[in-house]
């Protein structure tokens, strides 16, 4: 299927290699097209993020290949939490301690996203450009050029880009009709690590719903070797409309909360408050026109009930290298060709996170719902549904 009469330097341009970009890298493993994957950063590399690995992530890796999934949890061995349980803490103090069907881990992002691209390396002929930061991005007729910030840096040519660039993504930015900022499918949040947490089990991530604020939580996740991620994140429109300055936020609630307050009493924080953007899926975000298609954070994909976003950024990477198999066969680039990408990832993702986007609105500004839905879960039956409804 490769195209050596092809005037591109690649047939596949992936920008970004978080776990959207990786994870469509390894689904073309076996395509025979000549792919490579940018990146601005060089790894191993920090994102700011709570480190909960959703469970269908390794699922999604393991239909790929069993040797994906076995191979990412032996390489992180060393830096992972396996999480069975979640303590949720009701606005109104009352504490709820749930025990998932489907165990997780959690992973500093550090190391997780290190090891999905050994995966790449390991088992694919991608070509892998680090440090290689995208400026520009243009499609016409023919293809699609990539053009880097530092001028020594070759411009790139392909057939498709696919923007796994994440949050702040350049491709949907640049090829994108309209693209805008929408608060009210937007969250802000942020995180440090710290050591030495009180009450802590290295089994249990905690979350923390608080009166004063609508649609976010507080979390503590164990990211393994007594280290734990702790942050705080709410929806954009109330950080604006309150002018909020979430650093603030969370250094409060850990010194003030009633519940938070003891734990971090002897804690030592190790690394700064940083923050990033999370887009929430339920929006009408585009993820596709000619030669181009977005893929996780890029296309907003984030659930906007837990604000995790691992898993869907590889289930869609996965889909859009599927998309970009169809479209070689059929020699096709137009919007029209590529729609069905759109229609894949609203069938598989977009449809259940409109419905979990409806939930997180209307428990938004309703803590006392929270607080009936964990007091009633007090009750076994309840208590199962609830699960389900969450996780
Ligand atoms: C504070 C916070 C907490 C979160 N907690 C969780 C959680 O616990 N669990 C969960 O599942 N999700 C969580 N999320 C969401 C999760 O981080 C994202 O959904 C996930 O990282 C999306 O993966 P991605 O591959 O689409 O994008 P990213 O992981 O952001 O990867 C994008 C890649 O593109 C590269 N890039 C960006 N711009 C350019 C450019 N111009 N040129 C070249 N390369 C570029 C970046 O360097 C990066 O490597 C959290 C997010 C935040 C902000």
């Amino acid at each position: 299927m490769s195209t050596s009469r092809h005037p591109h330097h690649y047939d596949v341009l992936i920008a970004g290699a978080g776990p959207a970009g990786t994870a469509c890298a390894l689904a073309l493993s076996s395509s025979g097209l000549r792919v490579a994957l940018l990146d601005k950063a060089s790894f191993p590399r920090d994102k700011i993020c709570g480190d909960a690995i959703p469970s269908p992530t390794l699922k999604h890796l393991a239909r790929l290949d069993p040797a994906y999934a076995t191979e990412l949890q032996e390489l992180l061995a060393p830096h992972r939490a396996d999480t069975a349980f979640s303590r949720m803490l009701a606005p109104n103090g009352r504490a709820l301690r749930i025990q998932w069907h489907n165990p997780a881990f959690n992973s500093p992002r550090l190391h997780f996203d290190d090891a999905l691209l050994i995966l790449v390396r390991r088992h694919t002929a991608t070509k892998v450009l680090e440090k290689y930061t995208i400026r520009q991005v243009e499609a016409d007729a023919d293809g699609v050029t990539v053009w880097p910030t530092d001028p020594a840096q070759e411009p790139l040519r392909a057939a498709l880009v696919i923007g796994c660039d994440g949050a702040n993504s350049v491709v949907y930015r640049q090829l994108a009709p309209s693209a805008r900022l929408n608060r009210a499918y937007h969250c802000a949040a942020v995180r440090a690590y710290y050591q030495g947490v009180a009450d802590a089990p290295e089994n249990t991530s905690d979350f923390y719903f608080l009166r004063e604020f609508q649609a976010g939580y507080c979390w503590v996740f164990p990211v393994g070797n007594g280290v734990y991620n702790v942050g705080f994140g709410a929806l954009s429109e109330e950080i604006t409309a309150r002018r909020l300055d979430l650093k603030d936020v969370l250094q409060d609630l850990l010194a003030e909360h009633p519940h938070l307050a003891p734990r971090f009493a002897t804690a030592t924080q190790l690394t700064p408050v940083t923050g990033f953007g999370l887009p929430l899926g339920g929006s009408a975000r585009p993820v596709h026109g000619a030669r181009w298609l977005l893929c996780g954070d890029a296309a907003a994909l984030i659930d906007p009930l837990q604000g995790h976003g691992i898993d869907k950024a590889v289930h869609s990477g996965i889909l859009a290298a599927q998309q970009a198999q169809r479209s070689f066969q059929a020699g096709r680039f137009d919007a029209e060709c590529l729609a069905e990408y759109a229609r894949e990832v609203e069938r598989h993702i977009g449809r259940e996170l409109a419905r979990r986007y409806r939930i997180m609105r209307f428990l938004a500004g309703k803590p006392w719902l929270v607080n009936l839905a964990v007091g009633a879960a007090t009750w076994p039956w309840l208590r199962r549904r609830l699960v389900r409804a969450v996780g």
